[in-house]
């Protein structure tokens, strides 16, 4: 396996930030593990990033460690019992082009969460979602590799602790487990989720499929999300904050405007909302900005740097707590 020094990461994260590795490699075999670890021996004070398609990250800085790019890509369909089809994919598929295979299967479940961009070994770390679906709804087991002793271990579904844009893997003990495969268990009579807005006006007139709903869905998010091969971006920069009821209250009381859903002792807000009514909406600093139509969308002009990119966020962060009292956090990951 090639180990490259001083890698640039440009091509490799959807910012286009021009980050250097220290060193860096390509895992394409399980076999490679083993390699790997013995290398890091030698080196045991570098740390260890996992990356897939870079499309949560914002670099920062150039990563002094060892970057992993994860390239694990079996397919398989495994069987089926009376209620669900199940499917084993390795942690380097690309996600969206993981979700037409099942389609073109003849599995249903997925079709929700089309054209979200990565790979299938980063979806269980934020336990990624859209349109009304999660990835948790259809996991059977998460299969990671304990890189202390690397042994592979299989996770089940309350094992992986997932939650709003988050699991087991990415808050109790990042790098420590690398994911390698991911089954799922796709169910055999689905319930289609159309209710989420503009998606029953694409399918008008149209056949109710797995097909059809994810067509609608990649149309859907075509003409209101910035595409990082245009401008860079990582998606959502910011979670929505999660607040007590008696905050909501408070703060419904003197922003009556403000959206909010009820969760379980909680209620979720929207960041993009708050981040609007301070004004952020399309606002630039050189080539660091919001998008024009999200507010959530931190987006890279061109030649922006991670540091400018980091310091605009903390901008927003700033003002969003002094309008509101509210503590945004990074959806991404920031190193
Ligand atoms: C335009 C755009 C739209 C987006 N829309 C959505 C959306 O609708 N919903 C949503 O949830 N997200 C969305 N995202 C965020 C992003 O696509 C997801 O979080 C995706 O799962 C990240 O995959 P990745 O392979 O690029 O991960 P990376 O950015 O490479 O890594 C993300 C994290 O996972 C870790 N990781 C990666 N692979 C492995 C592995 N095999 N084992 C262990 N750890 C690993 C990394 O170390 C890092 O901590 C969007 C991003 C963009 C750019």
């Amino acid at each position: 396996m090639k180990i490259r020094e001083h890698y640039s990461l440009k091509a490799l994260n959807t910012f286009g930030l021009d980050a250097k590795a220290r060193y860096f490699c390509t895992l394409h075999k399980l076999s490679g593990v083993r390699t790997l670890m013995a290398w890091q021996q030698e080196h045991p004070d570098l740390p260890l990033l996992f990356l897939g398609g870079g499309s949560n990250m914002l670099f920062v800085n150039d990563y002094p460690g060892l970057v992993v790019q994860v390239r694990l890509e079996t397919l398989e369909v495994l069987g089926q019992d009376t209620d669900y089809h199940y499917v084993r994919a390795g942690a380097g598929n690309n996600w969206h082009e993981f979700v037409r295979w099942t389609i073109d299967q003849g599995f249903a479940g997925l079709e929700n969460l089309s054209l979200i961009p990565g790979t299938v070994g980063a979806a269980p770390m934020q336990n990624i979602g859209a349109y009304g679906v999660e990835l948790k709804d259809h996991v059977y087991e998460v299969q990671a590799l304990d890189w202390r002793t690397a042994e592979i271990r299989d996770f089940s579904v309350e094992e992986c602790r997932f939650a709003y844009r988050d699991s087991y893997f990415k808050s109790v003990e990042p790098e420590r487990w690398l994911i390698v495969a991911v089954v799922f268990r796709l169910p055999r009579q689905p319930q289609w989720k159309t209710d989420y807005a503009g998606v029953q006006e694409q399918l008008d007139g149209k056949v109710l499929d797995a097909r059809s709903i994810s067509d609608a869905i990649i149309h859907i998010r075509q003409s209101k999300l910035p595409d990082p091969a245009e401008i860079g971006n990582a998606g959502s920069f910011f979670k929505n904050p999660l607040i007590s009821v008696a905050q909501w209250e408070s703060l419904k009381a003197q922003f009556p405007a403000m959206p909010g859903w009820p969760q379980q002792q909680a209620v979720k807000i929207s960041a993009g909302w708050l981040i609007d009514q301070c004004g952020w909406k399309g606002q630039r600093e050189g080539d660091a900005g919001t998008h024009i139509k999200h507010a959530l969308v931190l987006v890279n002009h061109g030649n922006a740097s991670g540091t400018e990119l980091w310091a605009f966020a903390q901008r927003i962060i700033a003002s969003v707590q002094d309008k509101f009292g509210v503590t945004l956090e990074p959806e991404p990951r920031v190193l």
